[in-house]
């Protein structure tokens, strides 16, 4: 119980995924079109079981060692795994396959290295590319402009399957002023579509946190990525 609101982590949850569908509708979209990611940084297991018992059904994580243990944890369940972190090459080796997608691809070299690390193992590593939209000097991801002519270079990448964009607009004071970036990811998938480049997709857009999730989705968001407003505030 959250000692402020009385609400549970069940009540939260719940709670979302009512506005989430209110949102899909408000804009004449499928509420199934959208999923929740529940963003489980620093949450122990025990809370995050509390979540999948009110609906969660997709977790992410941020850290890989943080990330193992409670893979580990609750691998007799049907939650699946998205990587939504910061994702370091060298840690490649031990998240190819373990992630149903990887919403951080931030650069061609690391997609090269998922490429060659899912072709060890034989596998195809679903990811999406991470977009600086705000064209933030300290955040990571692809500038959005030339964006188009990257996403054709790793394209023939066999191991890699580009499923769509992911962004993190600067923080903003009113969740509205968050929209037009929301559009502008909008936009570059719908300008990579327009490419027809083979084996690229951009099914997924993977945009919109606690504060500002029910303008993404009436932006076209297919994954909220949603922490503190289902955990509580972040002690560590
Ligand atoms: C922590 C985190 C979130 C969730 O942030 P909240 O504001 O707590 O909802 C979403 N995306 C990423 C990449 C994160 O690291």
């Amino acid at each position: 119980m959250d000692m402020i609101t009385g609400e549970s982590i069940a009540d939260r949850v719940r709670g979302i995924l009512s506005n989430i569908r209110t949102a899909a509708e408000k804009s004449g979209r499928d509420s199934h079109c959208v999923r929740l990611v529940a963003a489980t940084k620093t949450v122990p297991v025990e809370h995050i079981r509390e979540g999948m018992d009110a609906g969660l059904s997709v977790l992410g994580e941020n850290r890989v060692q943080e990330a193992l243990p409670k893979i580990e944890a609750l691998a007799q369940t049907q939650v699946q795994w998205h990587f939504i972190g910061q994702l370091q090459r060298r840690k490649v080796r031990s998240i190819v396959g373990l992630f149903d997608l990887i919403h951080s691809v931030d650069s061609v070299e690391l997609a090269h290295e998922i490429n060659r690390r899912a072709g060890e193992v034989g596998l195809a590593q679903d990811v999406l590319l991470e977009v600086n939209v705000g064209r933030e000097s300290t955040k990571a991801g692809f500038r959005p402009d030339g964006l188009v002519q990257l996403v054709a270079t790793m394209a023939p990448l066999t191991y890699l399957r580009i499923k769509g964009l992911m962004a993190i607009p600067p923080p903003t004071a009113e969740a509205e002023s968050a929209r037009p970036y929301f559009i502008q990811v909008r936009n570059l998938a719908q300008a990579v579509v327009a490419e027809r480049i083979p084996g690229v997709r951009m099914d997924e857009l993977s945009m919109g946190m606690s504060n500002d999730y029910a303008i993404a989705v009436e932006e076209g968001a297919t994954l909220v990525r949603i922490g503190s407003a289902i955990f509580g505030a972040r002690h560590g």
